[in-house]
């Protein structure tokens, strides 16, 4: 077998892309993107998502997340995930969607070979939901919930990013789906990205109490499920586990396998750091060159702890909505 390819100068193998198809997005989540929306929308064609997959795929990416902005908005999402489930080498597509417009796509996805999907919800209470993403369309997301899980094929999680102003009986009835339906629940820190920057994240530790309290002892399980760094716990008569994924508390740098692609064609090696890139996206011979570079210099763990440019117009500066998270 050959030697991996994408090798950064810790060791660290990348095999996994996060992919943001479009920037642009349908909800306006408070921590995530501005009321006004976020600008001018980018989107990735047809075209230059093969040549990425493509290009990527040769150099020994095998999982690709589909991510965006909102990948659901993109008119040829299920042909993007058509292509990456055939490029040679990938093997594992998923997709994380806020599930506005799930319902209606499901099948088509399912069709064109997706393996997965994480739906973005933070809260079951309608009015709640509408303070954190502007929009009167839970309806709809547990409609392409509910679709998501009458499918055999698809592994599918939800995924909710909790502050200090989420209240708690919200979480725990987040936790409660896993209890009957296929499918974990995972709790995701609030990173000081973008407009993450203005909020407060909730301690992970006083909800995993409160979970305790309400539904039993939580057991950490040692099996990943998934490309993602969350540590899972099972719980007393779930059907799904329950994850956490503290990037911020707990940096899991040291097992990062994982390069960005924005819907601008900018490469980042770390969700948060300074040096990202353009990619010559319609030359795949620059292509390959300028990643295998890049990924020699990742940096050896995120800079949260620091601030990144001051330059208000560092394309570095990003919206998480523009980054794919
Ligand atoms: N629209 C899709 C979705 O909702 O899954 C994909 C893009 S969205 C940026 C991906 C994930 O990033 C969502 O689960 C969202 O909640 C999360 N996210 C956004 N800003 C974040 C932040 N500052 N910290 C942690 N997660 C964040």
């Amino acid at each position: 077998m050959s030697p991996p390819i994408l090798k950064d100068s810790f060791g660290r193998v990348m095999d996994y892309l996060r992919l943001a198809i479009t920037d642009g997005c349908n909800l306006r989540c408070v921590y995530c993107v501005p009321e006004a929306g976020s600008g001018p929308t980018n989107v990735l064609s047809l075209d230059r998502c093969r040549r990425i997959l493509h290009v990527l795929g040769s150099l020994g990416i095998k999982k690709v997340k589909i991510t965006g902005g909102e990948p659901l908005v993109h008119p040829q999402v299920a042909a993007i995930v058509r292509l990456a489930k055939s490029t040679p080498n990938i093997d594992n597509v998923t997709l994380t969607t806020n599930g506005l417009l799930l319902a209606s796509l499901a099948d088509d996805l399912i069709e064109a070979g997706l393996d997965a999907v994480n739906v973005s919800l933070d809260t079951l209470d309608k009015e709640r939901f509408h303070s954190i993403t502007r929009g009167d369309y839970l309806p709809a997301v547990l409609d392409g919930l509910k679709k998501a899980l009458s499918s055999s094929v698809l592994a599918v999680k939800v995924n909710c990013v909790p502050t200090a102003n989420s209240p708690i009986s919200d979480l725990l009835a987040l936790t409660f789906l896993a209890k009957d339906h296929n499918l974990h629940v995972r709790f995701i820190e609030l990173m000081p990205i973008g407009l993450g920057k203005n909020q407060v994240g909730l301690d992970p530790a006083a909800l995993m109490t409160a979970i305790t309290t309400t539904f039993g002892p939580l057991t950490p399980v040692s099996r990943q499920f998934g490309n993602g760094p969350a540590v899972y716990y099972s719980l007393p008569d779930f059907k799904g586990k329950i994850g956490f994924i503290s990037a911020v508390k707990s940096c899991f740098c040291e097992r990062c396998n994982r390069i960005r692609v924005t819907a601008d064609g900018w490469f980042k090696t770390c969700l948060h750091m300074d040096k990202g890139l353009p990619l010559p996206l319609d030359d795949e011979a620059a292509l390959a060159t300028t990643v295998i570079e890049a990924v020699k210099a990742k940096p050896a763990s995120h800079l949260f702890a620091a601030a990144l440019s001051e330059d208000p117009l560092s394309p570095e500066d990003r919206l998480m909505s523009r980054i794919g998270g």
